[in-house]
């Protein structure tokens, strides 16, 4: 039996981590349910799955879901803010935590899950993009056990050997005959869309992923494929890749999850149905294999398989975000918070789609100039470089944009 806990369990991999939960009801028993400010869906969620704590990040839901419960006489326990998440990501009674809010607003509850060397499944790359090597060197240095749950790096993960998937982010991938590893991206739902177009296109239309079903925040990022910059940055740190080990490729059917390519001439990869309960039930299951309630693929209803670079042109956050790998901490930190605001300015409608590009482009080059030099050797350091960005990508937006 396996106890977990779900850090963002109201949104999109929260849900598909409970369907996978509730395929397997002999093997996992749900602990802790924890999410932002969603105390409907939490009272839906608490109802179904009976937990022992719960935690919301935003202290006024927190209280409202506590007064809830306590009218009802459930006897959940109700944590609250951001101390009350890093509590719960490192509750005792749990063994396994999904590490699955969105942002850099992961960052610290999921390091608590580290901490408390739990099996972290980490959904919630921005956490790794903003600290890097801190990062992976908490997960060795508290016992942690890391499983990805990115389709790509967990797709990757399948196609390398148990040694590298035991002690990720240590091996030479060269020592294991890696050559490369290919990160695959669809291209979002503006592949075929003409450049100049690019500029008037709406929100609504940037969240209507072609094959993935996700949350808002994430759908943009690959809609500008800045998600597939940040999971550049992502397998960097999970596989011990240098920038040159890792290629992007686009493949518009997303039938192939990623690959791996071997020194002898051998490629592997992993298939199957975009379906993200595939590779949550892996990270939860592995070295064994679960039902995920994910249909096989049918490959004569797939039909071709196509695969072409990615335009650079029609793609800035993608090489921005490669620049950024190249660069180092400074830049990825940078990059990362400055999307965030970019992000959630588009989707308010207060800037166009391609400007986020050029919110990410200064407020990188900008913190590289100005911070460059200081050291990031803390959290806190990392949160304060995390701050600065977001109060340029503020500033920038106010004073060039609106
Ligand atoms: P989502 O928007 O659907 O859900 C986000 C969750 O985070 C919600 O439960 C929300 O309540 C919680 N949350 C938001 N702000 C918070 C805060 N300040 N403090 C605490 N909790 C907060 O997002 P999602 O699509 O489920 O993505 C979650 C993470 O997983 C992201 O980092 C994303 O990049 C990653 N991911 C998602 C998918 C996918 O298919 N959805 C695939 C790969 C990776
Ligand atoms: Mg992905």
């Amino acid at each position: 039996m396996r106890y977990i806990t779900i850090l963002g369990a109201t949104g999109s991999i929260g849900t598909s981590t409970l369907k996978v939960v509730e395929q397997n009801p002999q093997q996992y028993s749900v602990i802790g349910l924890a999410a932002g400010s969603n105390v409907e869906k939490m009272i839906e969620l608490i109802d179904r799955w009976k937990p022992k704590y719960v935690a919301m990040a935003c202290p006024e839901a927190a209280s409202k879901l506590a007064d809830t419960l306590k009218l009802n006489n459930l006897d959940t326990s109700v944590l609250s803010g951001p101390e009350g998440m890093c509590q719960i990501a490192s509750l005792e009674e749990s063994d396994t935590v999904m590490a699955a809010i969105v942002g850099a607003a992961g960052l610290l509850p999921t390091m608590a899950a580290v901490k408390a060397g739990k099996r972290v499944l980490l959904a919630n790359k921005e956490a790794l993009v903003m600290s890097g090597q801190l990062f992976i060197d908490a997960v060795k240095q508290y016992g942690a056990e890391l499983l990805p749950v990115d389709s790509e790096h967990n797709a990757i993960f399948q196609c390398l050997s148990e040694k590298v998937q035991t002690n990720l982010g240590y091996c030479d991938l060269k020592e294991h005959g890696v050559n490369h590893i290919l990160l695959t991206g669809s291209g979002g739902p503006f592949r075929y869309t003409e450049v100049k177009d690019l500029d008037t296109v709406t929100p609504e239309q940037a969240i209507a992923h072609p094959n993935w079903s996700m949350g808002p925040k994430i759908s943009v990022d690959s809609a500008t494929m800045m998600n597939k910059g940040l999971e550049f940055i992502e397998a960097k740190w999970l596989f011990n890749a240098s920038e040159e080990q890792l290629k992007v490729i686009i493949h518009p059917q997303s039938v192939i999850h990623s690959m791996v390519q071997y020194k002898d001439g051998s490629v592997l990869a992993q298939m199957g149905e975009p379906d993200m309960a595939t590779p949550i039930a892996l990270s939860l299951s592995y070295p064994d294999r679960i039902e995920a309630g994910v249909q096989a693929l049918d490959f004569t209803k797939v039909g071709e398989l196509t695969f072409l670079e990615p335009d650079f042109a029609r793609y800035p956050c993608l090489k921005l975000a490669i620049d950024a790998c190249y660069k180092g901490q400074h830049a990825t930190t940078a990059i990362n918070a400055a999307n965030e605001i970019a992000v959630d300015a588009f989707l308010n409608s207060a800037i166009k789609f391609t400007q986020i590009a050029m919110i990410n482009e200064h407020v990188m080059n900008k913190v590289c100039e100005q911070y460059g030099s200081d050291e990031l050797d803390s959290l806190e350091s990392l949160i304060e470089l995390d701050n600065i960005s977001r109060k340029f990508a503020v500033k920038y937006i106010e004073e060039n944009l609106s």
